[in-house]
């Protein structure tokens, strides 16, 4: 749009004035400035970029945030168009110089917004690809591409996911020198981005010019399948090595894309090199993810893989409890219990079984009780032939092993009796919250030490991969 500049209050130009101060210095002379307004009608804003790449570019990175600003500033519902205009919607203007210095976040996600960016990707002109990791840091604007709530502080620790903290906590204290890669694995919702994010969080606490990259494997594909498109790989391998803490999310997503995994590989290698953190989650182990490239499985395992198990139940009201303390909620004890009782697997399902409960009681002027509970979450809660008790554990358990419950019961020893008896102990405790007393009665009326032994002794034997699969197919046998 022709004269843009000259209307002091058009729209664009709010945007633009909102977006240099929320973004850094470098993301705006980078990407604001090859912005043009074409199209401002009351119902749309459309927005002009020089070509393709810029505009998927943008589209992938950026939209999010200029639809919520453009939200903002308008009390009309306006749309954002992104349109090439290099297919007939006048001349792009110059981009404004890009300063050498490299961005102190690099936060190339759509999901995450951003505080710096990859300026590299956007200039028309090569850059040295040492991008200078001492530079001083921009002026950037607080890590959008984090979300605030994950951090170390609002993550609930527990014996299911105790060593995946430590270790998260380790590494955000020594980067690149504790543990390169860490791994964090576990199964959906049971807080491996939170986990990932709260590192990232910490590092720049501590370090508020460490250029950390939070970015999805999703992106990650995206970016590097755009790269070569637009056969700007060169750049593509900048954004992602000119960072000094690599924090990738979901990486089972990489399994079978080969260009992706060698370029992972690479930068994984880069990073790795110069002693930069990198940090991965996966809902898979390393050697469960299909159609990956044994370098890089290799390469996972180089450093530590720690995993998150469903929690037990007094982590599960404990994350409840502290969930609805930041949130304001009024939550009883007994309903919490019921809660923590009803959904055991993901933390995702409980957080979103609390909110549903509260907003449903605001709605109707009510008190968040039991009864309005079970009446709110009843499609969420499992038949009550699967609520958890001991003696349900303890059949999934003679299940599994094709042994016998009396066998169990018994008091045989042997291994091939022992073990089953020991995980079936270890899963009552971990998973009704009954004392050992109880657990040993359950168990054919064995002594409160011989359960507690058992627990304690499966708990350390975790780390073995028999041990383990064991106890992850019963739990998915019972928790599914
Ligand atoms: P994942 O990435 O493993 O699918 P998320 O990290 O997205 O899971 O976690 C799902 C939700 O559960 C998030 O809102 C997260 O904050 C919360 N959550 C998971 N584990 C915990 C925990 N131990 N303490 C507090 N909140 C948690
Ligand atoms: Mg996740």
């Amino acid at each position: 749009m022709e004269g843009e500049d000259a209307d002091e209050a058009s729209l664009w130009q709010r945007l633009r004035d909102v977006l240099r101060g929320r973004l850094s210095t470098q993301v705006y002379a980078t990407w604001v400035s090859q912005m043009h307004c074409v199209q401002d009608d009351g119902s749309v804003l459309g927005i002009g970029l020089p070509n393709l790449f810029t505009l998927d570019w943008i589209n992938n990175h950026y939209k999010a945030v200029l639809e919520e600003e453009l939200a903002k500033l308008s009390a009309a519902r306006l749309e954002l168009r992104l349109l090439d205009a290099s297919q007939g919607d006048g001349p792009a203007p110059e981009p404004e110089p890009v300063s050498s210095r490299p961005s102190r976040i690099v936060v190339p996600s759509k999901a995450a917004a951003l505080t710096a960016g990859p300026r590299a990707m956007a200039s028309q002109r090569p850059q040295p690809a040492s991008a200078a990791p001492s530079s001083p840091p921009t002026q950037g604007a607080e890590p959008l591409s984090l979300n605030r709530r994950y951090t170390f502080s609002s993550f609930v620790t527990g014996p299911s996911n105790e060593l995946a903290s430590a270790a998260a906590h380790t590494v955000s204290e020594r980067p690149g020198t504790a543990y390169n890669p860490l791994f964090i694995f576990g199964r959906v919702g049971l807080g491996k981005t939170h986990l990932l994010q709260a590192i990232g969080h910490a590092i720049l606490k501590k370090n508020p010019s460490a250029r950390v990259l939070y970015q999805t494997t999703e992106t990650f594909v995206n970016d590097v399948i755009q790269g070569i498109r637009f056969n700007r790989m060169d750049e593509v391998r900048r954004v992602y090595r000119a960072c000094d803490v690599l924090l990738i999310d979901d990486i089972q997503f990489i399994a079978g894309k080969e260009t992706c995994q060698e370029e992972f590989f690479h930068t994984f290698n880069s990073h790795h090199d110069q002693r930069r953190q990198v940090v991965v989650t996966s809902d898979k182990l390393p050697h469960e993810i299909k159609d990956l490239e044994e370098r890089v499985r290799s390469r996972f395992q180089w450093g530590l893989v720690v995993d998150l198990q469903p929690p037990e139940l007094e982590t599960r009201i404990a994350i409840l409890r502290k969930k609805a303390d930041s949130d304001g909620i009024p939550l009883a004890d007994d309903v919490a219990m019921f809660i923590a009782q009803s959904v055991r697997s993901n933390v995702r399902e409980l957080e979103g079984c609390l909110i549903r409960l509260s907003a449903y009681a605001s709605l109707q002027g009510q008190p968040i009780t039991i009864a309005l509970a079970k009446n709110v979450l009843k499609d969420v809660m499992p038949p009550k032939s699967q609520v958890l008790t001991c003696d349900v554990i303890v059949k999934a358990v003679a299940a599994h092993f094709d042994v016998k419950v009396a066998d169990l019961k018994s008091t045989r020893r042997g291994k091939t009796i022992a073990l089953p008896r020991q995980i079936a102990m270890y899963l009552c405790r971990k998973h009704t919250g009954s004392s050992y007393p109880e657990i040993g009665q359950a168990l054919g009326g064995k002594d409160h030490t011989t359960a507690l032994n058992a627990f304690n002794r499966i708990k350390e034997r975790l780390d073995e991969p028999e041990v383990r699969r064991h106890v992850d197919e019963v739990e998915r046998a019972l928790l599914d």
